[in-house]
């Protein structure tokens, strides 16, 4: 059985008090929902969520990580800082870092590898863009960054993962993948996974979606069989939206 997994990434927003505030509503919405929950503050926020996540379920997700220890990298931070920091999961390659940042499927790969070192559990991001999509290439792009994330983890680091199914077209701009646009490509990312680990390996990682997604549109995809979660994005920056996404069951 895969439990639901919901996790809020709130990008480059709120200020210390405003995180701290949205955490403690998390922490409230959380509580016998019956799915996993897990939000993703700036580093600077980090701390002061840390402590209102303490003694809870929430998990502390950082947003990213360099693929070395330390070193001479001006500006970024690396696994065993977040974790010491209290996080427990870390997004690797999301679009907006693969758009904007110049990450590729091999950096992905290399952070991917840096998180498991260090015992923290990556919420990988995957998916095309529109024109890919319009071309037809939606399967090739998956199957190219699924391949290329997953290169050289083996089958132990493969349970844990969690694969967020992000369409870069529905990310930020209202329009969400229909249900069944989610499951076909779930479906093709677990069939992937079982080429790579076999059917049981697959069958326990949670692939959520993400993009767009919002109180009303929640309980639909999470009705797909392959749907096991969401990565929010605008809607996990209230309590009144990222609540009722959290206790869709509930
Ligand atoms: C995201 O950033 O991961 C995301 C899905 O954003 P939004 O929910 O705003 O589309």
């Amino acid at each position: 059985m895969r439990v639901p997994f919901m996790a809020g990434n709130w990008k480059m927003n709120l200020l210390k008090d405003e995180a701290v505030s949205l955490a403690r509503s998390v922490v409230e919405a959380a509580g016998g929902s019956g799915v996993e929950v897990g939000v993703a503050p700036v580093f600077t926020c980090i701390p002061a969520v840390a402590e209102v996540l303490a003694g809870s379920e929430v998990r502390l997700i950082a947003q990213n990580i360099h693929w070395e220890d330390s070193g001479a990298f001006t500006g970024e931070i690396s696994a065993p800082m977040i974790k010491d920091a209290g996080c427990t999961h870390v997004i690797i390659g999301h679009s907006e870092r693969r758009q904007f940042f110049g990450e590729t499927d091999e950096t992905v790969n290399k952070k991917l590898k840096s998180a498991f070192s260090h015992g923290l559990i990556p919420i990988a991001c995957i998916g095309e863009t529109l024109g890919e999509r319009e071309a037809e290439k939606t399967f090739a792009v998956i199957e190219r960054q699924t391949r290329g994330a997953m290169a050289g983890v083996g089958e132990a680091d493969a349970r844990k993962i969690v694969i967020a199914y992000e369409p870069v077209w529905a990310i930020g701009t209202g329009k969400t993948a229909t249900p069944d646009q989610a499951q076909e490509v779930h479906a093709y990312i677990r069939k992937l996974l079982a080429e790579l680990y076999g059917a049981d390996v697959a069958e326990g990682i949670r692939l959520q979606y993400g993009g767009s997604v919002k109180p009303a549109n929640v309980k639909e995809l999470m009705s797909m069989p392959d749907v096991d979660g969401a990565l929010v994005g605008g809607a996990a920056l209230t309590a009144e939206n990222f609540g009722p996404i959290v206790r869709y069951k509930v």
